[in-house]
């Protein structure tokens, strides 16, 4: 989230859109105020709707404001908003100690941890206490919206929308139906994410759906790279950036995305493909097991403490 550059939303007036049979969309819970969670705030709430955001700690809800009034203040700074609309998005902004605290939402959006017991805990505690029509998105990069739906007691109201990281500046949020997911859920979800003036693409319910299925074997294929010996941290991301002109190479790219989240989508894609070539490479889970998780945690293939990240191997 520190490269922050471009502006987010249309800031459309929220409740203009909606299906005309139901209540528009006006409020958004946002479960998880991790990366994605804090990235969503920021760009729901700069198009106009109000959030609140839940996590398991009010620190984990305090590090995002801050995080997105730091990420606000660019834009302000390169003149992409102005600092009333700075102002006005970090107060439309709430936080919720408990799920309760989302039972007036409209939609809710969960982004907690890529865990599939994780989510489907949340899921269970969450439909008792918000309203029976409001509509549940799950912001999972590979697991089975289906397969999630089923531990609620609304899969017609039930979606995948997986937002981009950083989602204020990524362009792109793909959409997954369920099995059971309505049309109408479908439509008012779509009119939604366009009013945050992203570009919707649609998958179906396969696992990590289009663009992990494509990207996560490139960076699990970079780390067998590196634990073949191949090249070095530096040597393979040179390699991608300079070769492909990729703009992050992939060893960074992972520890951007957080190599507990690339393990978690390997997972998901081996299991759910039953093919040996998704086999999480074992370097990326010794990684994991040592808690060297990427730029959130400080370590991962590189070394965020000093000054410039370093190579750790
Ligand atoms: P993260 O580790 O930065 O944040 C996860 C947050 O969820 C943490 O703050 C954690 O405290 C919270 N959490 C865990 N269990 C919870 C619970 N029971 N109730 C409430 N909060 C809980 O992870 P992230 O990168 O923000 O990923 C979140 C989701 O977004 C995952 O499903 C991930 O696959 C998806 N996603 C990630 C990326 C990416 O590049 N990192 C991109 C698109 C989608």
């Amino acid at each position: 989230m520190d490269d922050i550059v471009q502006g987010a939303g249309l800031r459309a007036d929220p409740a203009a859109k909606g299906d005309s049979d139901m209540a528009p969309i006006r409020k958004i819970g946002i479960i998880g105020a991790g990366q994605m969670g804090s990235g969503i705030a920021h760009v729901v709430a700069l198009s106009g709707y109000d959030v609140v955001l839940h996590d398991l700690a009010k620190e984990r809800v305090d590090a995002a404001l801050s995080t997105i009034d730091k990420n606000l203040a660019r834009q302000v700074a390169s003149g992409k908003i102005s600092d009333e609309e700075r102002r006005k998005t970090i107060s439309r902004i709430s936080y919720a100690e408990t799920l309760a605290g989302l039972g007036d939402a409209d939609l809710v959006i969960e982004a907690a941890t890529e865990d599939e017991t994780v989510k489907r805990k949340i899921f269970v505690a969450l439909c008792p206490v918000i309203k029976p029509d409001a509509i549940v998105a799950t912001n999972t990069s590979s697991i089975s919206i289906t397969r999630l739906a089923a531990s609620t007691d609304r899969p017609e109201h039930f979606i995948g929308l997986h937002f981009m990281n950083p989602a204020p500046v990524m362009e792109l949020v793909e959409m997954i139906r369920g099995i059971a997911t309505e049309d109408v859920t479908f439509g008012r979800t779509r009119e939604f994410v366009e009013t945050l003036g992203k570009t919707v693409a649609v998958s179906e319910d396969f696992p990590a759906f289009m663009v992990n299925r494509i990207l996560l074997p490139m960076i699990n294929e970079a780390v067998y790279t590196l634990y073949e010996g191949v090249g070095s941290v530096d040597a393979i991301d040179t390699a991608m950036r300079l070769g492909a002109h990729h703009p992050m190479g992939p060893l960074q790219l992972a520890d951007f995305i957080g190599l507990d989240t690339c393990l978690s989508i390997m997972q998901v894609l081996y299991e759910g493909l039953a093919d040996s070539k998704y086999r999480p490479c074992p370097l990326l889970v010794k990684y994991v097991e040592a808690g060297w998780l990427g730029r959130k945690t400080k370590r991962g293939f590189y070394d965020y403490r000093g000054e410039k990240p370093m190579p750790t191997r």
